[in-house]
């Protein structure tokens, strides 16, 4: 690990400041980042610490009915809160599918948001090809064990998948990242744009631009409270990643569905809304047919790696299985 200085930044201008320095990063929970630079993945020589910066560590409900979640509250916090169990219980579900406590106890939303993938290519510094690592390097995973890797969205120069389970929450409810640039000038980011697909740049995670800090996320008033579920589907029960995720949401009208949110992670660079296979659903009472319909429709677009093909049935099980587990919760 190279030596570095840390700063704990008091306000958002402050950090934004500290930032300019070179090789600086905004560090939260640290949970990805210190892991990063112990393994000299990452070499960041000044450390910015958001975590306590006033305005970023509270849960606030909004004039519209959504909600604004500072970006420094912790996964724990976020996953307990009563208002999120509540009105947001994907979300919660998500987060509490990831880590370990202690993890969720330190790990922060905006941290959360930036975690690197998990692709074992990429923090095992004595593979020389990796394009996410050193852009031009080429991809030792392509030729490699890809097991976990993505199936849908890939380049040629990358294939790895986004780890985070609350993202794929957030994806499906529709969620507002709200970021502050170097000069102070603010921008809200569709969830659904906020991370990448790799293309020829699979060292840009996300669409934030240099110096950019993520301050909140905002929630839109939700409509899916009581028909949602966060299925994970992983090689052990806890502490793993997902092989597949599925958050699903569901709004009736009767016994007719008014709209509905599916968004699947593990398997691709960014979480994944399925668009087409939401509108099947719409204006359709839930049957088992059309719900196999809508898993392949969801699919359609899966190009498999050399050892993933079986990622495709899960998805389009795990789909199913997470909306009859939505359905279930609105007959409760
Ligand atoms: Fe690197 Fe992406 Fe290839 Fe993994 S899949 S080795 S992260 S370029």
């Amino acid at each position: 690990m190279n030596n570095f200085t840390y700063v704990k930044a008091v306000t958002v201008d402050h950090a934004l400041c500290e930032v300019q320095k070179p090789n600086a990063r905004f560090i939260g929970g640290g949970t990805n980042l210190i892991d990063l630079m112990k393994g000299q993945v990452e070499c960041a020589s000044h450390l910015v610490d958001v975590r306590c910066i006033p305005g970023m560590t509270s849960i606030e409900p909004m004039t519209n009915g959504g909600l604004l979640i500072g970006a420094s509250v912790s996964n724990s916090e976020v996953a307990n809160d009563p208002v999120v169990r509540m009105h947001y219980p994907l979300l919660s579900q998500a987060l509490l599918a990831g880590a370990s406590q202690q993890l969720r106890n330190a790990a922060t939303v905006g941290g959360n948001l930036m975690q690197r993938t998990r692709c074992p290519y990429f923090y095992d510094t004595s593979f020389d090809r990796c394009n996410k690592r050193q852009l031009g390097s080429g991809c030792a995973a392509i030729d490699g064990f890809t097991r976990m890797h993505a199936i849908v969205g890939a380049s040629p120069e990358c294939i790895a998948v986004n780890p985070s389970d609350m993202s794929v929450a957030l994806a499906a409810l529709d969620a507002v990242v709200h970021v502050e640039g170097p000069n102070g000038e603010q921008r809200c980011i569709d969830f659904c744009d906020f991370h990448r697909l790799p293309g020829d740049r699979p060292d840009l995670d996300t669409t934030l631009q240099c110096g950019e800090l993520i301050t909140a996320v905002e929630i839109p008033p939700s409509s899916f409270s009581e028909s949602s579920y966060y299925l994970k589907v992983r090689d052990r029960a806890s502490f793993a990643f997902a092989l597949v995720s599925v958050a699903a949401a569901l709004q009736f009208e009767g016994s007719v569905v008014k709209d509905a949110r599916i968004a699947l992670g593990g398997i691709a660079h960014k979480p994944w809304r399925c668009c087409e296979a939401e509108q099947l659903l719409i204006g359709q009472p839930i049957s088992e047919a059309l719900l196999l319909e809508v898993s392949e429709k969801a699919m359609f677009q899966a190009l498999p790696q050399r050892d993933n093909a079986f990622k495709i049935e899960l998805a389009r099980r795990s789909i199913v299985r997470a909306l009859k587990h939505a359905v279930a919760g609105s007959t409760k």
